[in-house]
């Protein structure tokens, strides 16, 4: 399976990084090494000094498609999670600044926590999920899927002109407003439409 993330999906998320509004979603990868499962303590890695959360809703793929259509995206993904799409800020603002490529900043070992999923009938419209992000007790990102830039459907479309998607992979839909450092000792809960997905510590 692959990882396929979204970056500047929401608008005010984009701004705070102080990044253009795209007219195309920005999309990078994630490898199946990324994934962190069960609410497993993340470690902080050793060379970063600025691990970013960033909040994520999760689509889970539950067919193989190419060249989908917006209409039909929608068939493609049954199953909806959350994530934290961790990031190394200081190794990617280097690497921004060089124009290189962002994988030693985004693709790193463990680099995508991902919860369980539910499926979608359980869950309000995909245009109208709320999930939160609590740090010890304290709510620091909330988003509503009505403020992404690009919907689920106009993601799966674009990215399946370019990418063949497969049952199982994964894709990351963006970060709200609200990212930061995490900390050892963080303990981090996130919700999705009410649902307590997330639950673990930071090391
Ligand atoms: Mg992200």
């Amino acid at each position: 399976m692959k990882i396929i993330a979204v970056g500047r999906n929401y608008a005010a998320h984009a701004k705070e990084l102080n990044n253009a509004i795209p007219e195309k979603p920005v999309i990078f990868l994630k490898p199946d090494t990324a994934v962190l499962k069960d609410n497993k303590p993340f470690y902080i890695p050793d060379f970063s000094q600025d691990i970013h959360f960033e909040l994520e809703v999760v689509l889970k793929i539950c067919k193989e498609g190419k060249h989908i259509a917006e209409k039909f995206a929608h068939t493609y993904y049954d199953e909806i999670g959350l994530g934290i799409d961790f990031t190394a800020r200081d190794i990617q603002a280097d690497h921004k600044t060089k124009g290189l490529p962002w994988e030693l900043a985004k693709a790193f070992d463990h680099s995508a926590a991902v919860s369980s999923f539910i499926p979608k009938t359980e869950l309000p419209a995909v245009d109208d999920l709320t999930f939160e992000l609590w740090i010890d007790g304290e709510l620091r990102q909330k988003g509503h899927t009505a403020d992404m830039m690009f919907s689920f459907d106009k993601i799966i479309a674009f990215v399946s002109q370019y990418i063949t998607l497969k049952k199982g992979d994964l894709i990351f839909t963006g970060t709200p407003e609200g990212v930061g450092q995490i900390f050892a000792n963080n303990h981090l809960k996130g919700s999705l439409a009410g649902h307590e997905l997330l639950d673990f510590h930071i090391k």
